[in-house]
């Protein structure tokens, strides 16, 4: 991608009415456009890390046998009726709206009623048993607070995934490598070590439901947290009984600012119940279906990997989600000969299929660009000039640490 063509501006100034790090950052960096509190727009450079993320997800789940689909944003209100969930007493972010032609419609917070009632029309036996669906969508939420940037948007990017089995053993069995499946995913964006699976309030049969906190200062949540023995617990659930449970003491535990970045949760058979979800056993006796309900929050990883990695000098993207891999800055572009031989690297680059953005602006400033790049993010920076070219090196720069090397082409393509 040349940067000549790619219409995002970056901004020198942080825009005046946002609060967050990581909202501040992207919006200085061309990723998003701030449309109101907790709206975002995603630009080109940031639907790349949207993608990315999505996709990391996406082989993840697939691997634990779910099958990818998408639901509708506009819901029935008798669906969320019959389970009493319609009424802003119970769930408190809905937006709602009129249809002309008579009647109400939800605008989708979450999915559980409308794809367990779709079930119905697929479920019917035991044989047809167990199934995991799941998808990515824009999911609405009329949140009191968006002040978290990214991370709590009233617009948000989730991967939500259920579950639909014969009763709690084979529930468990996906539940558990669910588990498996989400630390995954966040172990290939970068965050596996600083995330943590807690203890949280229960499901509707079970005491625990589970969430994923990775450490962040700017998270919303405060999680205890032994580093050691990998157990987190969420304060709403920290009491003598769940210490108890769990093994641990008070003390041992380290209270952390985090941010909950996906979630699991066990409905038991209640809602199948509520939604009249039912298939046949071998006895042919009508049972309700077996259900979960799993999340992922797209959008907030984004918001926490830009809170957790980025510098003074701007974002710096774990190379699993960068937009490109590297940033190749091209100086003294006015001189063709250097122009053309810049041209050369970059066509090198991209036909050995390395995700490149190319710095081709013959007007900018060194200094605007070497700013401009850090404040992008991308992991490697290659620099190519006047004098890089009479010395036969390149300059790479590594984002994260800071460090230079001269290369020369061969040398750099094998690093690269
Ligand atoms: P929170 O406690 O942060 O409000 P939640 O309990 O409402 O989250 P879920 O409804 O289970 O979360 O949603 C699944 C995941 O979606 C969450 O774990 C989180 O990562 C993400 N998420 C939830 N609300 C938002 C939001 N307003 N903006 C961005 N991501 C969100
Ligand atoms: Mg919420």
């Amino acid at each position: 991608m040349r940067q000549s063509h790619l219409f995002t501006k970056t901004q020198k100034e942080a825009p005046a009415d946002e609060a967050a790090k990581n909202a501040t950052l992207l919006i200085r960096a061309g990723y998003v456009h701030k449309e109101m509190a907790g709206v975002y727009q995603w630009l080109p450079l940031g639907l790349k890390v949207v993608e990315k993320i999505k996709q990391v997800v996406r082989e993840e789940m697939n691997a634990i046998g779910a099958q990818e689909m998408i639901a509708t944003n506009l819901q029935r209100k008798e669906l969320w009726e019959r389970t009493n969930r319609w009424s802003d007493d119970v769930v408190d972010c809905w937006f709602k709206s009129e249809l002309k032609a008579g009647g109400e419609v939800g605008l989708a917070w979450s999915h559980e009623e409308p794809l367990a009632d779709m079930m119905k029309n697929h479920i019917t036996s035991y044989k047809d048993l167990p199934i995991f669906i799941y998808q990515f969508q824009n999911k609405l939420r009329n949140e009191l607070r968006a002040k978290s940037g990214v991370m709590r948007g009233r617009e948000f990017v989730m991967k939500d995934m259920y579950s639909f089995a014969q009763g709690e053993e084979d529930h468990t069995a996906f539940y558990e490598a669910s588990k498996i499946a989400y630390m995954k995913v966040f172990e290939r964006l970068g965050i596996g070590d600083d995330t943590f699976i807690t203890f949280a309030a229960g499901g509707a049969f079970t005491e625990f439901s589970h969430e994923f906190q990775t450490i962040c200062e700017a998270g919303e949540d405060i999680t205890y947290i032994s580093k050691d023995r990998k157990i987190a617990i969420n304060e709403e659930v920290l009491n003598d009984d769940t210490l108890k449970e769990l093994g641990v003491q008070k003390d041992d535990l380290e209270a952390v600012k985090t941010a909950e970045v996906g979630n699991i949760f066990n409905f038991g058979t209640q809602k199948g119940e509520e939604v009249g979800l039912f298939y046949k056993n071998e006895a042919g006796e009508d049972i309700p279906v077996w259900m979960g309900s799993y999340g992922i929050g797209v959008t907030r990883l984004v918001g926490v990997l830009v809170e957790k990695f980025a510098d003074e000098k701007g974002i710096i993207w774990p190379e699993t989600v960068a937009p490109y891999k590297v940033h190749l800055v091209g100086l003294n572009l006015d001189d063709k000969e250097i122009k053309d031989y810049a041209e050369g690297v970059y066509a090198s680059l991209d036909n050995k299929g390395i995700p490149v953005l190319f710095d081709d602006r013959a007007e900018v400033r060194p200094g605007e660009k070497f700013a401009e790049a850090d404040l992008m993010g991308m992991p490697y920076r290659v620099v190519v000039s006047k004098k890089t070219k009479e010395e036969g090196k390149f300059e790479l720069t590594n984002r994260t640490t800071g460090e230079t090397r001269l290369l020369s082409e061969e040398e750099l393509y094998n690093h690269l």
